[in-house]
């Protein structure tokens, strides 16, 4: 019988540990402030950014959206993150993806002032999850992280799986995972027999981006499997993992939705807290 790893449970244990220390803040003066910044009317970015106002506003968040059109320029948009560097009290800033074709993505988010970048895009922060320093890392990977410690999952020594190696997701996990002294495999398109890494696994994290394509016999008895995959198909979101089969020989598991994805903009509200404390020279 499986156990629901529940990212909605956790996301709400998350959501009042950070009220409490907004509420620190306040007392101290300082009102969290997260700035986005949507470049085009990119519907799924548009839908993110607006979900992202009502967590600021339950969380007692300021929140500020910055709109440039889908026209804009590289300069436009270096200019708007200079401005929001040097504003004392804008805390976080968060570039939604994707930008427009013409704009020079790595130059933006090098733009990006490290101790504000709370999506964990910048090469300061890239550099210092690889080398084990603390800095600001990106939200997804650290909710397949949380949602495995918070469920009482040991990770240390553990084989783990990430079958994925995109810049959002599998990438910045390997390095992170790393850390909690996890031995890891990384697998991706061009991986011969996923299956046969796959079933050596204790701990499997799916972050690939095809629905289904983790399946039962690609799994070991008991193992946990972590679903960071978000597919949209014709009977809704679903994640990487074939839940229903899967379900019948892991240990744990986590759903989509339900899983990783209702940790993530918590975890950034957190990377704005601890944004703070890197900019006062705290941390
Ligand atoms: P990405 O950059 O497109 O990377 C996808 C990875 O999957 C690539 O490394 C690719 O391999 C690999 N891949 C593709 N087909 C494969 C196959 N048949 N077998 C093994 N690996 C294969 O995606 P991403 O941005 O990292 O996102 C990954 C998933 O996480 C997506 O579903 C995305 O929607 C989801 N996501 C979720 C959240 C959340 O809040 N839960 C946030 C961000 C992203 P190659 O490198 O060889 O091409």
């Amino acid at each position: 019988m499986y156990k629901l790893l529940d990212g909605k449970a956790i996301a709400k244990i998350i959501k009042e540990e950070i009220s409490l220390e907004v509420t620190e803040w306040k007392n101290k003066g300082i009102s969290p402030t997260l700035a986005v910044i949507l470049a085009g009317d990119d519907p799924a970015s548009v839908y993110y950014a607006n979900a992202k106002k009502k967590v600021c506003a339950n969380l007692g968040f300021e929140y500020q959206l910055h709109e440039l059109s889908a026209q804009t320029n590289d300069r436009e948009l270096l200019e708007l993150t200079q401005q929001l560097n040097n504003d004392k009290n804008v805390h976080g800033i968060m570039v939604m993806p994707p930008l427009p074709r013409q704009i020079d993505k790595d130059k933006v988010m090098a733009s990006i002032k490290p101790e504000k970048d709370v999506d964990g895009v910048h090469p300061v922060n890239r550099g210092y999850i690889m080398s084990g320093q603390d800095g600001l890392f990106p939200a997804t990977p650290q909710s397949c992280i949380e949602i495995l410690l918070r469920s009482g999952v040991e990770i240390a020594g553990k084989n783990v799986v990430i079958v994925g190696r995109g810049d959002t997701v599998g990438k910045p996990l390997v390095f992170m995972i790393l850390k909690h002294n996890a031995t890891v495999t990384i697998c991706h398109s061009k991986t011969v027999d996923l299956g046969a890494h796959t079933r050596k696994a204790d701990i499997i994290i799916a972050a690939v981006g095809r629905a289904g394509i983790i399946t039962a016999d690609m799994v070991k008895e008991g193992a946990v499997v972590v679903d960071a995959g978000i597919n949209k198909t014709e009977n809704g979101i679903c994640g990487d993992v074939d839940f229903e089969g899967v379900k019948e020989v892991a240990g744990m598991i986590s759903p989509v939705p339900g899983g990783v994805g209702s940790l993530t903009t918590a975890l950034l509200l957190k990377n704005v807290l601890k944004g703070i404390s890197l900019q006062k020279g705290e941390s």
